[in-house]
């Protein structure tokens, strides 16, 4: 009898069963529905040497020092900086919208005057929430911010979530704030990269252990009542694991559509957003990442759908306060479930980047070790 099972190989389960073997040396069994590991992180290299990821376009980013020390011994880093632009008005411009973004969009007198304007109200190199843009009493602001609400924010998020950005929790669209600066990064982390080899050699050298056994193609739901463990780390939805007795958690899906194209680059950036235009989100170039060079491209189309169980893969959790309060009856029902832990971004029903879904199993690893 192995010890522990880890229900997820993405990185969630694959921190805490490198972990459990390196400082517990314990066993570990870790399982996971997909025919592969690295759950969302997945990629693969392609026959033009493209290194694709399989669930959209992921930039590791972080300002936490022991999660990128901790995962820098399974990886070199490509040193990419990402950066991302809004198809708007018939101008690519930087994503976050920022003082390049206005100047970009309006006639230079118009822009000074903005650009004046919101250094005196907020302070240079300040991130505005577009919700506090809103309701800034200054006539101005109150234009610049009508503007970016309805050419950013307002379709994207229609798109994206099937509601308005007033109606998610602010966070949601906090994640892209419009930034008082000129600096084009879509991230300011100290820490930033792309896994040299690939998230998917990253996460098998985690894995890559006598004490650790990885079973593919192998469902939770349709071994849970054979098998035996002193422990369970469940990085799967909460709601499933406890049959949705309480109700099903809404999520949010996506369709990728890969294309590839016989030309060396498609777009003039990895990740372009289409707030106002088509049906999809986002078109990510993938060769930009690792900066591979090949005749051919292939790029992704983003299709954001609603989550029908049996039918799509849960991509988000939807994060609004009724959702929220459905998940913390679930965690009410999980500290009474000895033996079992819930972790990940859908064990904790938690918008986790890669960079907090590795603290969190860093913790988690602290918590259950003493
Ligand atoms: P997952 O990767 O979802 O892993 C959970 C695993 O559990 C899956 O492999 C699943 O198959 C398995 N599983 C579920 N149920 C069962 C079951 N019943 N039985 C067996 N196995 C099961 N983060 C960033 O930091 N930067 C980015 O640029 C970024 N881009 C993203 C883009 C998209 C489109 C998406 C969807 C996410 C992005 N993320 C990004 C977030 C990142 O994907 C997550 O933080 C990360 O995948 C979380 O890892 P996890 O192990 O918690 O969850
Ligand atoms: N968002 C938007 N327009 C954009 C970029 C982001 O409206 O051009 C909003 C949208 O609601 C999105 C959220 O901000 O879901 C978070 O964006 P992020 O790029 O962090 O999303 P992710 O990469 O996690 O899909």
């Amino acid at each position: 009898m192995a010890k522990n099972l880890i229900v997820g190989a993405g990185f969630s389960g694959a921190v805490l069963a490198n972990k459990i073997v390196t400082e517990l040396n314990e066993e570990v069994l870790i399982i996971d529905v997909k025919p592969h590991v690295g759950g969302n992180c997945y990629d693969y290299w392609d026959k033009n040497g493209i290194c694709v990821h399989k669930y959209g376009t992921h930039i590791f980013h972080t300002n936490l020092k022991n999660v990128w020390d901790y995962v820098s011994q399974f990886t070199k880093w490509y040193p990419y900086r990402h950066h991302v632009k809004g198809y708007i008005d018939g101008q690519e411009v930087p994503i976050p919208f920022n003082i390049n973004s206005i100047h970009k969009i309006f006639p230079k007198s118009i822009a000074d005057k903005l650009e004046q304007k919101l250094i005196e109200k907020f302070g240079f190199n300040v991130k505005v929430p577009i919700l506090k843009l809103r309701g800034s009493g200054d006539k101005d602001l109150e234009f610049l911010a009508d503007y970016v609400y309805d050419k950013v924010f307002l379709h994207y998020t229609l798109k994206q979530w099937g509601m308005k950005p007033e109606d998610l929790d602010p966070a949601v669209t906090g994640r892209v704030p419009v930034y008082i600066s000129k600096d084009d990064r879509y991230f300011q982390d100290t820490y930033q990269g792309i896994p040299m080899e690939g998230y998917t050699k990253l996460i098998e050298k985690m894995l890559a252990h006598p004490k650790i056994q990885v079973k593919l193609n192998t469902n939770f739901q349709e071994i849970k009542d054979k098998v035996k463990y002193d422990r369970i780390f469940y990085t799967g939805p909460i709601d499933e694991f406890f049959n949705y007795e309480l109700g099903e958690l809404p999520y949010r899906s996506l369709e990728f559509d890969f294309v590839e194209f016989n030309k060396p680059y498609f777009q003039s950036n990895s990740v372009i957003n289409y707030p106002n235009n088509y049906t999809f989100t986002r078109i990510g170039e993938y060769k930009y990442f690792l900066d591979n060079q090949s005749d051919k491209t292939v790029v992704s189309f983003e299709y954001p759908q609603a989550f029908k169980r049996g039918k799509n893969d849960r991509y988000y959790p939807i994060v609004k306060q009724e959702n929220l309060a459905l998940y913390n009856r679930y965690l009410e029902k999980a500290k009474q479930t000895p033996n079992v832990y819930f972790l990940g971004r859908l064990g904790d029903y938690k918008y986790y980047d890669m960079d907090k879904a590795v603290a969190r199993a860093l913790e988690l690893f602290e918590s259950i070790k003493k």
